[in-house]
């Protein structure tokens, strides 16, 4: 009971956070900012060297509102389950790890594939679509965000056309 319990509370921090960073942070800074773009989408996607070698320190600020959607579940997810919590924060930041498996060499095992596609979860072949053309593969876990951020996506455009 417990264990279901630490896995229930893992997964809706991995489902709230995607979603709070999809719709929230994402898909906007794709269409409002500049950062994201030029830097986590470029070969080397730290933001810590690109604000050393630009001297640009406000570009920290993109790579640090990345991880906000997820922090700021901690606080009322702890109540609920304190393992739980660090375990959807471990997910979370070892998802980000694979999913920028960009090497040429880098296949995804068929049977981790298969996996993935049942149960919704981004590949590092998915996300690399992403990274190529911004105005595909949304969801950075979950593969269901991305429809919705691409219709998001054009209906923020659209805004930001009638003010500009
Ligand atoms: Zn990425
Ligand atoms: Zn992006």
């Amino acid at each position: 009971m417990e264990l279901l319990k630490i896995l229930s509370i893992s997964l809706l921090m991995l489902l709230l956070g995607d979603f709070v960073a999809t719709f929230i942070y994402h898909v906007p800074e794709h269409v409002f900012g500049r950062y994201h773009s030029i830097v986590h989408h470029s070969p080397n996607r730290s933001f810590v060297s690109y604000a050393m070698r630009k001297h640009c320190p406000q570009a920290l600020l993109p790579g640090f509102l990345g991880a906000l959607p997820y922090l700021m579940w901690v606080p009322l997810l702890w109540l609920l389950s304190p393992v739980g919590t660090l375990l959807g924060l471990c997910l979370a930041e070892l998802h980000v790890i694979w999913r920028h498996q960009f090497s040429p060499n880098y296949r995804t095992p068929e049977a981790i594939k298969v996996l993935c596609r049942c149960f919704f979860i981004t590949t590092p072949e998915r996300h690399y679509r992403h990274h190529k053309n911004a105005n595909l593969a949304y969801g950075d876990v979950f593969t269901f965000y991305g429809k919705p951020a691409q219709y998001w996506l054009i209906f923020l455009r659209h805004v930001k056309r009638q003010w500009v």
